[in-house]
């Protein structure tokens, strides 16, 4: 396995209470991976240590080839992360602004975005003329226009109605098995991390380890059809138990 990222023994805290403890974890390059645990089990957390947000206390964690112009991370509160005095069309542009990229060359990324996810915008409105779930999705384009080789997503369709779930499910495998990034995905729905995922990293309860890694031989690509069938179910059985065994539940 080439590991993307390492984690060693990394170490958290937040006022006196250990989140994090001794936790390892390799990311396998070219991956789906999921991050699937109890409520504030510090998913969150991790990925923000990872991406330079939040320190750490203790251990270490390596990112091959680390690029912070190859590096995207779509937030939770992706209402927040939109810059309200851009119109859509500006706040898409923002990443490749900041490298200097020509509004000439902008304006054809993101039209080739926007053939490959068939999405409609209005690219001169506003971002609060947006319903939630458009923002939503507007948040994931901006995050994917800069062909990004490792990609962070913290629940990204916890706005959108089932139909658009499946829908945005559909454009990140789409995403991913054209440039095929290191994708490090974190969500709290069993469907969702069985339907994407290549493995599926459960954790335990605070202090925070690796409780089971779990891996999802269902092939690529995954449609509604692969939500019914027996392997997906098999998986999915599988999560749910270690989940238990996380939750006590
Ligand atoms: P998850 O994503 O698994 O729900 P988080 O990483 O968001 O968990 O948070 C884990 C716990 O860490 C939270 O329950 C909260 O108590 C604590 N926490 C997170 N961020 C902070 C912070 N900035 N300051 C203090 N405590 C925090």
């Amino acid at each position: 396995m080439i590991a993307a990222i390492s984690v060693n023994n990394l170490g958290k805290s937040y006022n006196q209470t250990e989140l994090l403890k001794d936790f390892n974890l390799d990311i396998e390059a070219g991956k789906i991976t999921v991050i699937f645990g109890p409520n504030g089990s510090g998913k969150s957390t991790l990925l923000n240590i990872l991406s330079g947000i939040v320190n750490k206390d203790a251990g270490s964690y390596h990112i091959k080839d680390f690029n912070h112009f190859q590096f995207s991370y779509i937030f939770q509160n992706y209402r927040e992360s939109l810059l309200p005095w851009r119109k859509n069309f500006d706040n898409v542009a923002l990443p490749l602004e900041i490298q200097n990229k020509s509004r000439q060359e902008i304006k054809q990324r993101v039209e080739e975005l926007q053939k490959l996810f068939d999405f409609k915008f209005n690219w001169e409105h506003y971002p609060y003329e947006l319903s939630g779930g458009q923002q939503q999705i507007l948040a994931f384009i901006r995050a994917l226009v800069t062909e990004p080789k490792i990609l962070f997503v913290d629940e990204p369709f916890s706005a959108l109605d089932y139909e658009n779930n499946l829908r945005l499910r559909e454009h990140l495998q789409k995403y991913y098995l054209a440039f095929k990034p290191t994708i490090l995905l974190v969500t709290h729905n069993i469907e969702e991390a069985v339907h994407l995922a290549d493995k599926i990293i459960v954790l335990s309860k605070r202090p925070t380890q690796v409780l089971e890694i779990i891996d999802n031989p269902l092939p690529y690509p995954r449609t509604l059809q692969s939500l019914k069938d027996e392997q997906f179910h098999q998986v999915k059985d599988k999560v749910l138990s270690a989940f238990q065994k996380a939750t006590n539940l």
